[in-house]
């Protein structure tokens, strides 16, 4: 089974520290919410991940094998998706096209495409059709399907979900299960408690470029107050 580790990621933004001793650990066939208010680190612990925000301090390792210190380019290759926040597709470019960007950067082949848009049939429909003038959930669904074009061991998604109508809301909560279910490891940030607690097994909590907190998800659903708590009332 597939495990990402993370241990002891310093970030700094000028001056200022966004990431302070930030430590995880993802399994295979696990989802892994991580949750913080506005400016907790979420977005810069994903990023640094990715190698687009470089750590000061730290170590990376997917699968026992060390990613520390890899280009940004490279962090894709050796299994690790992501979907930005903001989805960040080339709205330009259609659907299609975004999709081959995908399949370019690992080599993949027509499988891994296969298994994306089988998630995501919608999208067989709107191949041509240039990116930008999808409906939210469709382009989620798309930069969904482009991280899992690397046919992704690890798929990191930071609020897949905000904007979107409930239908669509739906189909990306179940495609993250089916995920699960196929034994990816999912590191996801959401900031909304009911977003959480159907999908998640475990939560950690971020405050001030820290985790504070971890949560098997049985103790967070018998406890909502620990939510409260920590993302704060009617999150
Ligand atoms: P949100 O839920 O609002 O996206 P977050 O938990 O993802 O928040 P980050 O975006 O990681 O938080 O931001 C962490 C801290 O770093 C914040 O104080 C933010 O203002 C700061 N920060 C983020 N990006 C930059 C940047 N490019 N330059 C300077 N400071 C930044």
């Amino acid at each position: 089974m597939s495990e990402m580790r993370v241990e002891g990621y310093d970030a700094f933004y000028g001056r200022s520290q966004a990431l302070r001793d930030f430590s995880i650990t993802v399994k295979g066939g696990e989802v892994l919410c991580l949750m913080g208010r506005n400016g907790a680190g979420k977005t810069t612990a994903l990023k640094a991940i990715m190698g687009t925000v470089r750590p000061a301090a730290g170590r990376l390792w997917l699968d026992g094998e060390e990613l520390t210190g890899l280009p940004a380019s490279e962090i894709p290759r050796r299994g690790i998706g992501y979907v930005p926040q903001g989805r960040r597709l080339f709205s330009e470019l259609s659907v299609a096209e975004n999709l081959e960007i995908g399949l370019m950067t690992r080599h993949s082949g027509q499988e891994s495409l296969d298994y994306a848009l089988g998630l995501f049939p919608v999208l067989r429909e709107r191949m041509k059709q240039r990116s930008g003038t999808l409906s939210g959930g469709e382009q989620t669904m798309l930069s969904m399907a482009r991280a899992l074009c690397v046919n992704p061991s690890v798929l990191m998604l930071d609020e897949p979900t905000e904007g979107l109508m409930p239908s669509a809301i739906a189909s990306i909560r179940e495609a993250v299960v089916k995920l699960r279910d196929d034994g990816v490891a999912i590191l996801l940030v959401e900031q909304r408690v009911d977003a959480v607690l159907p999908i998640a097994d475990r939560v950690a909590f971020m405050n001030h470029g820290e985790i504070k907190a971890r949560f098997d998800i049985e103790e967070v659903r018998s406890d909502k107050s620990l939510l409260h708590q920590y993302v704060g009332v009617g999150a």
